[in-house]
């Protein structure tokens, strides 16, 4: 099912940092991943890559989480390389993303697919328990930040499942190099490449891998007992 031109029209009048190739290649590999599970996004910002994923978890029959704390990364701060005034509060003379995610989603029509988890990334992910099809990385870009997302989220990832990292890129000179590290840390630990489109990256944890729970289980199971 391709994404509906309401979709698209909103996607692309929303800011934010996904061209269009790139989100229809999101659509797509949200779809596939949304068959055996929810999607979550780290890094929502005004929910232009939100949109593109709750179509495919809508299409898909499940849901989109997308985990912000809606105060920007250190590359959206004042005197940075993606900062946007307009999405400065006044009150508080600090970024809040949050309104812009909320209209975003309304005018998309996807409100009942999408489901915004308001926080730091890592504290909500101290919490979480429920397995996913699909994760996409897209918050802060520091090396420390892009690697503890991806530590803290991507054991969830479920057998068959899809892994997305944004801005990969080979040359440092055409964007920073943590989710290039990202990426190459998925692939060190078993998921393979799928596919690539711009700096777009998604790789699919195999089918039959272990998750950190059977892990566990086949940690008691008492030493030398043969498999069945
Ligand atoms: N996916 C968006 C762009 C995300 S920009 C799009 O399509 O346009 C990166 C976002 O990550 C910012 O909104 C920032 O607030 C968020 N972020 C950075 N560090 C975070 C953290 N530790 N916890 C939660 N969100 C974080
Ligand atoms: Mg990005």
């Amino acid at each position: 099912m391709p994404i509906t031109p309401t979709a698209l029209a909103v996607a692309r009048a929303a800011k934010g940092f996904m061209p269009d190739a790139e989100g229809i290649a999101l659509y797509d590999a949200g779809q596939a991943g949304g068959r055996l599970g929810p999607l979550l996004e780290i890094g929502t910002y005004c929910g232009k890559s939100a949109v593109y994923l709750g179509c495919a978890a809508q299409d898909s029959g499940t849901i989109l989480f997308t985990v912000d704390h809606h105060h920007g990364s250190e590359e959206n701060q004042a005197g940075w390389e993606h900062h946007d005034p307009e999405v400065v509060d006044a009150r508080s003379g600090r970024m809040d993303t949050l309104p812009f995610f909320r209209r975003t989603i309304e005018d998309a029509g996807l409100e009942h697919a999408v489901v915004g988890v308001l926080g730091d990334s890592p504290t909500v992910g101290r919490y979480w328990t429920t397995p996913l099809g699909f994760l996409f990385i897209d918050g802060g870009h520091a090396e420390d930040v892009a690697m503890t997302d991806y530590e803290t989220w991507a054991p969830h990832v479920v057998a068959g499942g899809v892994l997305a990292v944004h801005d990969v890129f080979d040359d440092p000179a055409a964007g920073g190099q943590a989710p290039l590290h990202v990426w190459q840390r998925a692939v060190a630990d078993g998921f393979s490449p799928t596919a690539t489109t711009g700096s777009l990256r998604t790789l699919r944890r195999q089918l039959g891998a272990r998750t950190s729970g059977a892990r566990a289980r086949s940690r008691r199971r008492p030493g030398g007992a043969p498999r069945r």
